[in-house]
């Protein structure tokens, strides 16, 4: 961490009040995490310890614009843990990030890293800006000066890396290559999420759809479901919810609707999954004017008749306001954090089965750990060997967190916090506090 650097301040302490609202994410991963804490007889201290942010780094990036005028724009990262392991999470670029938001999505890494046994702790960050009203060159200079401010934190054996919203493969090559400049060595390992060409791992693009699916087939097989004919419903149909509607087709579910910004598509027959893929690569990653199916709205999808519901979009989808009219067997929470934890009640009062979004969503993390061993290893596996992989320990994960939920009589999504915070726990337990 760099004090004298004037573009980089650390904040060691919680840095304001929280406020006491469903919509804070934090506020929603503490609630969980309480309930976590008070099954596991949690001490104090190792509560305030968990639940506090390592390290905090906001810092200023000054970006030439096209126009020539200089325009500052403001980034995060947050390092909730390293217990594990180096920190690991995406960055996110959109114009509404918080620090609230990268705080709460900084710890689920640490959890999910946790469940799926990735020797990993959780950071996330986060650039407030509008990166669909910049060009590629704003971004790549924005990009860069973000990792040259983050130099310090970065680094394969300290804090990795890898795309979130609105960031992707290009922009992972620009930061592999402005920290490579600062390393003055050519370091892959820095970041996940690559391009193939620089160390990326093939079935990264598809991992997290595919843990996804994989939960999902398990959750049924609990459940003594058949596979062939179960009715999905997919909200999102980006990276996680397209892969996973594809995936579950071929599985032999019947995808009946899916949506995405442009609204919901409906066929009770079964929707032409690869049309449908076709088409939105086609048409700007966009369903609009998909004609195939009969529109619905994104409520509508939401309270389907159907077997499995996927919110695979974003947050706060199915709240206290409108979790009483879903109607799925199963939520496989594809998106992070798409259930506020009022609707958590509900659904578990209606027997609701709930994968949660550290379960459901952590093959992206999976395969991230597996880019990263491969560059460490200089040496890259086939898809299917990733593919094996990724399904043994997604597989494995589901059950640790299904027998945990069961052991205390809970839900899913306090199993897996429970047994993420036991893994995190107990490694700190050991390592004993310095200083
Ligand atoms: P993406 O940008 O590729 O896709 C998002 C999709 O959601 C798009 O189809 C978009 O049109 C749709 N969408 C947005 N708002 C919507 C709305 N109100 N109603 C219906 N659809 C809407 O993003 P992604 O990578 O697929 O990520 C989706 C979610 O999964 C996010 O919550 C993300 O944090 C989480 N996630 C992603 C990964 C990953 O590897 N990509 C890993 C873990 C978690």
């Amino acid at each position: 961490m760099q004090f004298n650097d004037p573009h980089q301040k650390a904040i060691y302490s919680e840095p304001a009040p929280i406020k006491r609202s469903h919509e804070n994410p934090f506020e929603a991963m503490v609630e969980r995490f309480d309930i976590a804490a008070k099954i596991l007889e949690l001490d104090e201290g190792f509560y305030e310890y968990l639940v506090t942010p390592a390290r905090i780094h906001i810092t200023a990036i000054p970006v030439v614009m096209d126009t020539g005028k200089i325009k500052m724009f403001e980034g995060y990262r947050v390092i909730h843990s390293d217990i594990l392991g180096p920190s690991k999470g995406g960055i996110r670029y959109a114009p509404d990030v918080t620090l609230d938001e990268v705080k709460a999505l900084a710890s689920w890494m640490t959890w999910k890293c946790a469940i799926v046994s990735v020797p990993f702790g959780g950071a996330k960050g986060g650039v407030i800006c509008d990166p669909k009203g910049m060009s590629a060159g704003e971004l790549e200079r924005m990009t860069r000066r973000y990792t040259a401010n983050m130099t310090d934190v970065f680094g394969p054996d300290k804090d990795i890396p890898a795309p979130d919203m609105n960031t992707n493969e290009q922009i992972m090559a620009w930061i592999l290559d402005t920290y490579s400049m600062q390393a003055k060595r050519t370091a892959p390992a820095v970041v996940t999420g690559k391009p193939i060409s620089l160390g990326g791992s093939e079935g990264r693009r598809e991992a997290t759809g595919r843990g996804v699916m994989t939960v999902t087939l398990a959750a049924m097989e609990r459940l003594n479901m058949r596979v062939a004919g179960t009715t999905v419903a997919v909200q999102g149909f980006g990276n996680v919810g397209s892969v996973a509607a594809d995936l579950l087709t071929q599985q032999g579910c019947k995808v009946v609707a899916v949506s995405d910004v442009s609204g919901g598509y409906y066929n009770e027959n079964g929707l032409n999954i690869h049309a449908m893929l076709a088409y939105s690569a086609a048409n700007g990653n966009s369903l609009e004017g998909y004609a195939d199916a009969s529109p619905i709205s994104n409520q509508e999808l939401l309270s389907l008749d159907v077997d499995v519901l996927a919110p695979c979009a974003k947050e706060d989808q199915i709240t206290s306001a409108n979790a009483d009219s879903i109607r799925a067997k199963i939520i496989v929470e594809g998106a992070n954090g798409p259930t506020s934890p009022g609707a958590d009640k509900i659904l578990a009062e209606k027997g609701t089965l709930v994968i949660p979004d550290i379960l459901a969503n952590a093959g992206g993390v999976t395969v991230s750990y597996f880019e990263w061993v491969q560059d460490r290893q200089g040496y890259f596996w086939t898809k299917d060997r990733v593919e094996r992989r990724l399904d043994r320990m997604m597989s494995k994960a589901f059950d640790d967190v299904y027998d945990k939920a069961g052991k205390h009589d809970t839900t899913l999504r306090i199993g897996a916090y429970v047994l993420a915070i036991k893994k995190v726990a107990d490694a700190l337990k050991l390592r004993g506090i310095y200083g």
